[in-house]
């Protein structure tokens, strides 16, 4: 039970109310009718502030920070208050979003790398709370569109669309693993997924993230994506060919270099850089 401030004075108002309530049904001054209306406010009150609390119901373990150490560089790179910051996004994060292993037994290390692929690309962006995200659903290896598991299959992680897929991601454990392991590659699928999340924010997956972008650069964004799409097909890019796909897909390819090897992207693509230091940096530029 949360024992916050706001709950004991609430728990003691709404006693205090219910008290009055009772004695005047039984001295015959209020009727039945009003009695109703005030449970329902009070059940109505008490709902929203567990709901604003629940974050407090999640609690940081303090062995969470050795994974932290040993598998996510950014976390590590940070210094004490930027990583109490992060122990409270990991808090919030576990507190909205179920992660359940689809096939193997979930474990604290693999949530936290869940949780840490959506915290690590968007600490600028502190007000974005993962879109429509409900559930991510992790599998043992790869899968496919069948959402069968098998080493030789290709999909590596999704962002489900429609029905009850709606606010569903997937991922593989190896994939998700691999991505914080290897820090000198350009691959990580949790921040491929996440970044379609993001784009996803304002109704479209379609590689532009128009909550984030200034309206005046949806036009320069796009020219810049095509241009690199045409050059990968001409194979004069070192982006992931798999960005040629679609826009959408250029967008999280894209994300995934920017987010792991910074420093080639801005030496190689220093338009694209910018544009990506606008959408994920807003306050740097
Ligand atoms: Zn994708």
């Amino acid at each position: 039970m949360n024992n916050s401030f706001p709950t004991k004075l609430f728990l003691g108002i709404a006693i205090f109310v219910s008290l009055i309530v009772v004695i005047g049904v039984w001295r015959g001054t209020i009727d039945t009718l009003w009695l109703t209306v005030v449970a329902m406010v009070l059940v109505g009150l008490g709902y929203n502030l567990i709901a604003k609390n629940r974050t407090m119901l999640v609690a940081f373990d303090p062995i969470w920070r050795n994974v932290l150490m040993d598998k996510v560089k950014f976390y590590v790179e940070l210094d004490e208050s930027g990583r109490q910051e992060f122990e409270k996004r990991i808090v919030q994060f576990f507190s909205a979003i179920r992660v359940s292993g689809v096939d193997f037994a979930m474990d604290d290390e693999c949530r936290l790398l869940v949780a840490s692929s959506s915290i690590v690309p968007f600490w600028d962006l502190p007000q974005w709370q993962y879109g429509q995200l409900q559930e991510v659903l992790v599998y043992s290896s790869h899968f496919d569109e069948n959402y069968e598991v098998g080493s030789d299959h290709h999909i590596l992680g999704m962002v489900g669309s429609g029905g009850n897929m709606a606010h569903v991601m997937l991922l593989s454990k190896p994939a998700l693993y691999l991505g914080f392991e290897n820090n000198s590659n350009k691959h990580h699928v949790g921040f491929h997924e996440f970044a379609h999340l993001l784009d996803k924010s304002d109704g479209e997956v379609d590689g532009i993230p128009e909550l984030f972008l200034p309206k005046e650069m949806v036009n320069p964004w796009t020219k810049l994506v095509h241009r690199e799409i045409t050059r990968i097909k001409e194979n004069h890019s070192d982006v992931d060919p798999y960005g040629a796909t679609s826009d959408a897909e250029f967008f999280a390819v894209i994300s995934e270099y920017y987010h792991k090897r910074p420093e080639i992207l801005e030496k190689k693509h220093p338009d694209l850089f910018k544009m990506l230091q606008m959408i994920y940096h807003p306050q740097s530029i």
